[in-house]
């Protein structure tokens, strides 16, 4: 179950940090009412823009797309929104590929482009309750492996 106050975590590579400053800006009476995450640098920046505390995690690249990926696995974040280099690879390409991932797994709202953010943030569910279709991985937990 998600609260009327989401965990909205936002992570941006370095040639689209501006790109989600600007959007954070434009979208920050929205934002601020809502419990705020970010990747290191990312969250720093957005510190300064937004003029609130945003919780932050290490730099994408010293593990922190990793613990925002732990933290959905746990259910602490409830959104992700993640401006990624569609034009350039990262050094930390498979931990970009693990968040992505998991997000999916968990089946939380994930906004990778300006426009869908601007969906995400504009839809009426932003600011309600909502229960999201948990995923059921009994099949998978209890599946049959050799063990011996
Ligand atoms: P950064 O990390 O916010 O610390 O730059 C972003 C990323 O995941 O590359």
């Amino acid at each position: 179950m998600m609260g009327k106050r989401k965990k909205v975590a936002l992570v941006a590579h370095d040639n689209k940090k501006q790109e989600l400053l600007a959007w954070a800006k434009e979208n920050r009476e929205q934002l601020i009412r809502h419990e705020l995450f970010a990747t290191g640098t990312t969250g720093k920046l957005l510190e300064e823009v937004l003029d609130v505390p945003v919780k932050r995690f290490l730099s994408g690249p010293l593990g922190g797309d990793q613990q925002i990926g732990a933290a959905i696995a746990e259910g602490d974040i409830n959104m992700l929104i993640f401006f990624w280099d569609a034009l350039e690879s990262q050094p930390h390409d498979p931990d970009v590929k693990a968040l992505l991932r998991i997000a999916v797994v968990w089946n939380i709202p994930v906004a990778s482009t300006r426009s869908s953010a601007d969906f995400m943030i504009t839809s009426p569910l932003f600011d309600q309750e909502y229960e999201k279709a948990h995923p059921d991985f009994a099949a998978y937990t209890n599946r049959k492996v050799p063990s011996k």
